[in-house]
């Protein structure tokens, strides 16, 4: 493995898990990027989603005034600005928007996207070779009892650190599959608890996420009737992410927010092993092109998607390897190897990242709550490290500098991508108000 990354100035912060912000120099315009993927891929995904809308009707009811679409409202978020502007003493001109997958129905994150999208996928492709439905016939039969039958000689696997094992575990449960969840040590004991009170089979590690995901590939490989998600690596999971985009276009519309070069849009998304924000941006990009511009925030202690990148060895290389623990309390966010698939799409799209102490996780969490009465994970809160910090590091004056934003920037918008939480209980809740409390 080369060792030059070594001697860049941001890996030298990174191993002191100072906080940081980093530019991507790989970032060109967006007509260069040349992708093998594209918005075709994206329709194909919401086209499919929308075949499937009677089925997640029917088997999650709380689907039903939305016509079996799960999707998420933005809005703004007056008060949380004003507070971080004011009690933080930050400049943020323009105006902060919240993306509330916190509240994405049946998963309570944004892997209500990415995880059940891939569970239909593979449902569809099983039932039409089995011949129980084409594509033009109503999928709501998929839910009939003979159905269910069939899909109940398969078994699905996936590793998780939480999450994505609950939108996975759930959605596939509903469909009619044996389950097993590979979660990693840092997985909150809730989330286990509530997977198996859906009849998921949740099998506990010691170790970190990857270790997880690489023992529950090995055994679902064992067995052909059984299908592992990879997070790592799914270009289905990140589609299932990308098809967000469309429906924020509407929603921006609909909202008379006006996205150009006299109107740049700012998106800061919440990053573990990178499908989640990978696949939005990717989708925004493919929309708004070089008038959207995308940031990742991770925990000081596990920047991986930041390392891989910055480095260009991607999943060649660990936050472990500069010396960092990968351990944080952004559970959702604890990952200390990136997807190498993701990072090599994000090389000519994100704009750059930020990194954040856990204590601030839990601050901005507190602020939330009191100024527009919403309830965030930890790990979803990272978001605001973004808005917060866009005008105070040099690295970021400068990219808006280069970009030509300046003028622009009091006609900003702002979308922090609130990624998680509506499923956490009461009783966690109260445990996280009162964590990091000085
Ligand atoms: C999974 C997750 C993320 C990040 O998604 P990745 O695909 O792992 O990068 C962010 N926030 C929350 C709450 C999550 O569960």
């Amino acid at each position: 493995m080369g060792e030059a990354y070594k001697s860049l100035p941001v890996v030298r912060k990174l191993s002191a898990a100072e906080e940081t912000a980093w530019i991507n120099p790989g970032k060109v315009p967006h007509k260069e990027s040349n992708l093998k993927i594209g918005m075709a891929d994206i329709e194909d995904a919401e086209a499919r989603l929308g075949r499937f809308a009677p089925f997640i009707m029917k088997c999650f009811p709380e689907t039903e005034k939305e016509g079996g679409l799960i999707e998420s409202a933005l809005v703004p978020v007056p008060e949380m600005q004003k507070y971080l502007e004011e009690i933080c003493g930050v400049r943020m001109p323009g105006k902060l928007l919240l993306k509330q997958d916190s509240h994405l129905a049946i998963a309570g994150s944004v892997k209500a996207r990415g995880g059940i999208y891939e569970v239909l996928k593979h449902t569809e492709e099983l039932a039409v070779e089995a011949g129980l439905i084409n594509a033009e016939d109503d999928y709501a039969r998929l839910a009939e009892p003979e159905c269910r039958a069939f899909f109940s000689q398969y078994t699905i696997q996936v590793g998780s650190t939480g999450n994505l094992g609950l939108s996975i575990g759930i959605a596939s449960a509903a469909v009619g599959y044996r389950v097993v969840v590979h979660m990693s040590a840092d997985a909150r004991q809730w989330k286990k608890d509530m997977l198996r009170s859906h009849g998921v089979m949740v099998v506990e590690y010691e170790s970190d996420y990857s270790a997880a995901v690489k023992e529950g590939r090995r055994l679902s490989d064992e067995d052909p009737k059984s299908y592992f998600v990879d997070d790592e690596n799914s270009v289905n999971l990140f589609m299932g992410y990308a098809v967000a985009a469309k429906r924020l276009k509407k929603q921006l519309d609909e909202q008379n927010i006006l996205v150009d070069g006299a109107h740049p849009l700012f998106v800061y998304i919440p990053c573990g092993v990178g499908g989640a924000p990978g696949g939005v941006t990717f989708g925004l990009k493919e929309i708004w092109g070089d008038d959207v511009h995308c940031f990742f925030v991770e925990p000081v202690q596990a920047p991986a998607m930041l390392l891989g990148m910055a480095s260009g060895l991607h999943n060649g290389i660990a936050v472990q390897d500069i010396g960092l623990t990968g351990v944080t309390n952004a559970d959702g966010l604890a990952v200390g190897r990136p997807s190498g698939f993701v990072g090599k799409v994000m090389e000519p799209l994100l704009s750059g990242e930020f990194t954040l102490a856990d204590k601030k996780l839990y601050d901005y969490m507190r602020a939330l709550l009191d100024t527009e009465k919403i309830f965030l994970e930890p790990s979803a809160c990272a978001a605001f490290e973004g808005p917060v910090k866009l005008l105070a590091y040099d690295e970021t004056r400068e990219y808006i500098r280069k970009n030509g934003l300046e003028k622009a920037m009091e006609n900003a918008a702002h979308i922090a991508w609130a990624t998680g939480g509506s499923l956490v209980p009461e009783e966690i809740r109260k445990e996280y108000k009162n964590t990091y409390l000085d």
